[in-house]
């Protein structure tokens, strides 16, 4: 039986990871994982995680089940940071009553959930602008979701907003749409406020099930900043579902953080709406991981060590808008204008570069990066970004 299983193509990043792991190059440059890396090229335990981690040890007593929801503790904890502090110009979202969560195993399971309960509520087809992070057609395609997609960027490196506007007109009432809420992955490229507005209301509009991916909160432009696109589409659609990550802004990748929420029509909706999120929770994988929920709970609990991650996190927002600052002021390198990066956000940007100019840098000067293009910019440090833009300006040429 087994024997007809086919082979999948392997993930082109981890082998990219290996790839850089053999180069004995001492000058290589890994821009390919996505993953913050400081100064020193180095991707460290935050410390008010690491504090929290020790408070943890002390404190906990024990490991019993906790349940499909997991730590609600956390998942509390985190809802004015994605939906707002009751600000009375989005409606009051929390004050409403209509937004439940549970926690997931990282953003891929808030966004798993979010995609299975669409599902469940009779969504067939979803709407995604591409490029996007490659899981999100996975899931798609794992739960025989119909993928329809719509470019997100234009070449000049803006919100491709006449096709968002297409897709838009396209859709049927009842299909779903997946949107970054910041830091898009791969492109770096976001809506501004007013393109939110915009979006938002033609969602409502056009009575879609808006699901939004907030995978990167805090690395773009602020915390707030960064779920103000979010907040815009909560404040004018009936209902929506959220995707949040904790895996980036409190370093916990491994640990596999992360939340899902929803925000239903009706306060007494959230009853039906959440068992279903529990039961395919329990036939995926039962209940989330703790230990970082848990951590991420303590830090939120304790004024002195939410200070003390926000100022980590305020610290990694600022190199990576400094490295994108010196990218930026590089401005034309041959055919590849800079220029765009420096307005871009997140993590990520790609590079309008051909595969076998991607290939010539990784053999040619020991630089890694995916054959799209993309670079992960928190790879790039003051001692090795003039390095880059010469390498660049090389294979350009
Ligand atoms: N959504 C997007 C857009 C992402 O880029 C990622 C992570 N690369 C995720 C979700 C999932 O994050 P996690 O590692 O927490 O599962």
């Amino acid at each position: 039986m087994l024997e007809t299983l086919t082979q999948q193509p392997p993930d082109a990043l981890l082998a990219l990871i290996k790839l850089y792991a053999d180069d004995p190059r001492a000058d290589k440059i890994d821009l390919g994982v996505g993953v913050y890396r400081t100064g020193q090229g180095d991707t460290p335990v935050f410390g008010a995680i690491k504090a929290a981690e020790q408070r943890l040890l002390e404190t906990q007593d024990s490991k019993a089940y906790l349940g499909p929801e997991g730590d609600m503790g956390f998942v509390r904890g985190l809802k004015p940071y994605v939906f707002g502090r009751d600000d009375p110009t989005l409606n009051n979202l929390l004050a409403s009553g209509r937004i439940e969560g549970m926690q997931a195993p990282g953003g891929t399971g808030g966004v798993r959930l979010a995609l299975g309960l669409a599902r469940r509520a009779m969504v067939s087809r979803v709407w995604l602008g591409t490029p996007s992070w490659p899981n999100h057609a996975q899931i798609l395609a794992d739960l025989d979701l119909e993928a329809r997609t719509f470019a997100h960027a234009t070449a000049a490196g803006t919100v491709d907003m006449d096709a968002l506007r297409g897709a838009i007109e396209a859709a049927l009432p009842g299909d779903a749409i997946v949107l970054h809420g910041c830091c898009h992955n791969p492109t770096g490229i976001d809506y501004s406020p007013a393109q939110w507005d915009e979006v938002a209301e033609r969602l409502a509009a056009k009575r879609l099930l808006p699901v939004l991916d907030l995978a990167y909160q805090g690395l773009g432009q602020g915390m707030d900043e960064d779920a103000g696109g979010v907040r815009r589409v909560l404040a004018r659609v009936p209902e929506a579902l959220v995707a949040y990550s904790c895996d980036k802004n409190f370093g916990l990748y491994r640990d596999r953080v992360g939340a899902f929420y929803v925000m239903a029509a009706e306060a007494s909706e959230l009853g039906v709406i959440m068992s279903t999120a529990y039961a395919l929770a329990r036939a995926a994988w039962s209940m989330p991981p703790d230990h970082g929920a848990a951590a991420v709970r303590i830090v939120l609990e304790d004024e002195g060590l939410t200070r003390q991650w926000q100022d980590e996190l305020d610290t990694m927002r600022a190199r990576m808008r400094q490295v994108r600052e010196r990218l930026a002021a590089a401005g034309r390198v041959g055919t590849v204008d800079l220029a765009p990066v420096g307005a871009q956000n997140g993590l990520f940007s790609v590079l309008p570069l051909t595969t076998e100019q991607v290939l010539k840098l990784r053999s040619q000067h020991g630089i890694y990066m995916a054959a799209s293009g993309r670079i992960n910019v928190a790879g790039l440090t003051m001692g090795n970004i003039d390095k880059f833009i010469a390498a660049l300006a090389a294979v350009i040429a």
